[in-house]
């Protein structure tokens, strides 16, 4: 990957047109989370120590082109200034005005683009006008990378253009877990479900050396070797979709591994009766919600030998009780085995944050992407525009 970085660019006394995520949850004016906020503060603090003049990009929710006072930007004004330790000016019009009054070291917000319908058109016209405003552009927001607009791609490819701080941390990242990895590679896939996640798999058997199949999913995979998976989420109708991936795996010299013994339950309830059976054994008017200990240890023994792990998705149905064991067990080995130098652990896509976050081990992979449908896009060999129009 060849895309410039902060330290690349000559920012002293420059107009830097930065795009951030800051779509933060905002309850009663007031942000609730500013997890998307602090993740931009290192490239907030490396441009004005460089002299730049911050012109901040953004977009909030989804006006559809219109003004829609509700999703003005303003009201998240205080959190960044908070966040970023200085004062943060707000521009919604007489955007070249507000620009040349700023000096060096100065923060200063857009309104949300997206209340302009050139934003989400990528319209070439739309991203001139922003351009004409800066001198250089800076993308920190990997998690609106997949989206062709205006501030994410035409505008990177008018102005000298760069990776902010926590684009290039998960750009790297990226690159390490499943762009030129250590191998042996290993890609945990757990879920709910095998149809919103068939490109990734076909992609991750081509890309890693063992594929562990867990949560939901694998019961689809399971009824396609002619399994009772009883009454477990199972897609019956894409048995055949999971023989032809199991078939790639072996073509392509992929090993899949499934459950041996899996949680079952009559309800899927918290604290709902439970046991441990071998996956051919679910009895009757039972259903699989976890990854069993015996399967667990075979997953810990496959990590053993290899050198880099990506994760997306849940083991079981971790949000209830007992079914969070399995996820927790197989997390705080991946983290231990990270922690010990011998595994490179990256996680990432929807539910998977909040199941690391449960199991406690967040902050010991080596890293964690927020991103969801980027980073999902990303797993499945998609080109993201954003970082496409970086890479020039
Ligand atoms: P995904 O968003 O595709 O990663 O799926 C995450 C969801 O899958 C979580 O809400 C889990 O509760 C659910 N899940 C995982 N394993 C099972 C299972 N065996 N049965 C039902 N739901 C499951």
């Amino acid at each position: 990957m060849a895309f410039k970085t902060l330290d690349d660019m000559d920012l002293d006394g420059r107009v830097v047109l930065t795009r951030v995520d800051v779509n933060v949850p905002v309850e009663d004016g007031r942000v609730t989370d500013t997890t998307r906020i602090d993740r931009v503060a290192p490239t907030i603090r490396d441009l004005r120590d460089a002299g730049a003049k911050v012109v901040l990009l953004a977009h909030f929710g989804r006006p559809k082109g219109k003004v829609v006072p509700e999703m003005s930007l303003r009201q998240i004004v205080p959190a960044l200034a908070e966040a970023f330790g200085t004062e943060v000016g707000f521009a919604d019009g007489g955007y070249g005005d507000a620009v040349s009054k700023m000096s060096e070291g100065d923060v200063l917000l857009f309104e949300n683009l997206r209340f302009n319908p050139g934003e989400e058109a990528n319209d070439e016209g739309f991203a001139k006008r922003l351009a004409s405003v800066g001198d250089v552009y800076c993308n920190d927001a990997f998690s609106a990378a997949h989206r062709a607009h205006a501030s994410t791609e035409a505008l990177a490819r008018l102005l000298p253009a760069c990776a902010g701080r926590s684009m290039q941390a998960e750009l790297e990242a990226l690159e390490a877990a499943l762009g030129s990895p250590k191998p042996p590679v290993a890609a945990l896939v757990g879920g709910a479900k095998v149809s919103t996640k068939l490109e990734l798999l076909s992609n991750l058997v081509t890309r890693v050396q063992h594929l562990i199949i867990g949560g939901g999913m694998a019961n689809t995979f399971l009824a396609a070797q002619g399994l009772d998976v009883k009454r477990s989420l199972c897609e019956h109708d894409l048995a055949d979709t999971a023989r032809d991936i199991a078939a790639k795996a072996e073509a392509e010299g992929c090993t899949i591994l499934l459950p041996r013994d899996v949680v079952v339950a009559e309800a899927f309830e918290a604290n709902a009766p439970s046991r441990v059976v071998k996956v051919e054994d679910v009895p009757d008017g039972h259903m699989i919600l976890d990854t069993g200990p015996d399967s667990v240890a075979h997953i810990r023994t496959v990590l053993d030998g290899c050198a880099t792990l990506v994760w997306n998705g849940p083991l079981g149905a971790f949000e209830i009780p007992p079914f969070d064991a399995g996820t927790v067990d197989a997390a705080r080995y991946a983290a231990e085995l990270t922690q010990a130098g011998k595994l490179v652990s990256v996680a990432g896509g929807g539910d998977t944050v909040s199941a690391l976050n449960r199991a406690g081990v967040a902050d010991d992979f080596t890293y964690i992407s927020t991103a969801g449908g980027a980073f999902l896009e990303w797993l499945e060999g998609k080109t993201l525009p954003g970082v496409a129009a970086l890479e020039g």
